[in-house]
């Protein structure tokens, strides 16, 4: 009994997972195909019902659901079609297989021959498609190995132990031989390795997106401040490392507070979602870009000096400034005020931010709608020039 208990606790470990995390469907897969698993092993185990070889052959369609249910689950997680032809195929090989040499030339080695040849190579099919994935995390090829693993296995495990231990006729035979115990062994052995790679790979999965996910800021979609700050401050060191210049972006949407006072909550949600949307077309994937405030954005432009810096934020303020929004009148236009800083030689995030952020309250205290560049370091004004320009304010 030691089989179906084992895959009854896999089942309930996959299932729980599932629960946890209900968008990972392919955990759902784990699990129906771990019960399946262990219907297989249990109703073996007690002969029941309808004795041998009914039995055996029933016990053969709920193995089968088994392995595909779990190959396609490893395929669905990764988007790839499941080889569901050859699965099928082999399954329905095995199947009748089972069926001729149980009822038509009674045969044990033959039906053993028959059942572990072709399960033998569903893994491999799994594995083999498996081994077609791109970019493969460290879990996938363990995966991928212990696939290929069980597969060869049942080829060598079958031919070893049928060589030692000759023909088997039937089934009083059977129980008991040195095949059956080798095959229940490690079958235990097998379901436990390879239920604990995939436990470990949803773990892995769970990790990294709860941890997207503290980073990401639900509204706009962007990073949140802690994301920006990870994110942020690996890229400024990159542009460091590689020896190009970088440049920070931070800008407030302007009179944020009337347009909700004015025209409601939702509709200032629309806003910062919109204006995010907006700020993450322009800066296209390669860069960073987050909602650090209620209504503030950062952008970390890494390759760009003050001048593209400045480029680029007066390409947002455009672009931005013509935005429809639903729920707020035509001649009211949002528009932003935006500070830019580009990074010193040596210097950090927080003194970059910094700069940027008093470069933000110049463009706010100038009248708003606007781009200014920061100060350096040394106090020495960078290139701004920019003439002031009408503001249109949400607020009418
Ligand atoms: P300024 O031009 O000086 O930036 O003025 P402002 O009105 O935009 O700035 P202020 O800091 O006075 O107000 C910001 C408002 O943004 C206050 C806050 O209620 C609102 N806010 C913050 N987070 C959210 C949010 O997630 N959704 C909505 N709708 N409003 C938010
Ligand atoms: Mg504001
Ligand atoms: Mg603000």
């Amino acid at each position: 009994m030691l089989n179906p208990v084992l895959a009854m606790v896999l089942s309930g470990l996959f299932l729980k997972l599932w629960l946890e995390r209900p968008a990972y469907r392919h955990v759902l897969f784990f699990s129906t195909g771990y019960l399946s698993y262990a219907i297989t092993f249990g109703l073996q185990a007690m002969d029941w019902p309808f004795g041998y070889p009914a039995n055996g052959l029933l016990s053969n369609l709920f193995i089968l659901y088994a392995y595909i249910a779990i190959i396609h689950g490893i395929m669905l997680r990764r988007g790839v079609p499941t080889p569901f032809l050859a699965l099928g195929v082999l399954g329905a090989i095995a199947f009748a297989g089972q069926f001729w040499f149980a009822v038509i030339v009674p045969d044990m080695t033959g039906r053993i021959y028959a059942v572990n040849f072709c399960y033998g190579a569903m893994m491999l099919v799994a594995a083999a498609t498996m081994h077609t994935f791109r970019n493969k995390t460290p879990i996938e090829r363990v995966l991928f190995a212990v696939a290929l693993t069980i597969g060869l296995y049942s080829f060598v495990r079958t031919i070893g132990i049928s060589l030692v231990e000759g023909h088997i006729v039937d089934r009083a035979q059977y129980v008991g031989s040195l095949t059956w115990l080798v095959l229940n062994f490690s079958a235990a052995f097998f379901a436990l390795l390879f239920a604990l790679t995939l436990a470990y790979m949803v773990v892995l999965d769970a990790m990294q997106d709860l941890r997207a996910e503290s980073m990401t800021d639900l509204l706009s979609g962007l990073l949140n401040r802690r994301g920006f700050e990870e994110h942020g401050r690996k890229a400024l060191a990159h542009a460091d490392g590689i020896g190009v210049p970088a440049a920070l972006l931070i800008c407030d949407i302007d009179h944020f507070k009337s347009v909700n006072d004015r025209f409601g909550h939702a509709c200032g949600d629309q806003v910062i979602t919109a204006f995010g949307r907006c700020l993450s077309d322009a800066a296209g994937g390669e860069h960073v870009t987050a909602r650090i405030g209620g209504e503030e954005f950062a952008v970390v432009l890494a390759g760009a000096n003050l001048k593209t810096g400045r480029l680029f934020a007066e390409a947002v303020r455009n672009a931005c400034s013509t935005l429809k929004i639903s729920g707020l009148p035509e001649d009211c236009a949002v528009t932003a005020s935006f500070g830019v800083a580009e990074m010193q030689a040596g210097e950090d995030l927080t003194s970059l931010m910094r700069r940027a952020d008093a470069a933000l309250y110049e463009a706010k205290r100038r009248g708003r709608d606007r781009v200014r560049s920061a100060e350096t370091h040394a106090g020495k004004t960078g290139t701004d020039g920019n003439p002031p320009l009408s503001s249109v304010r949400a607020s009418g």
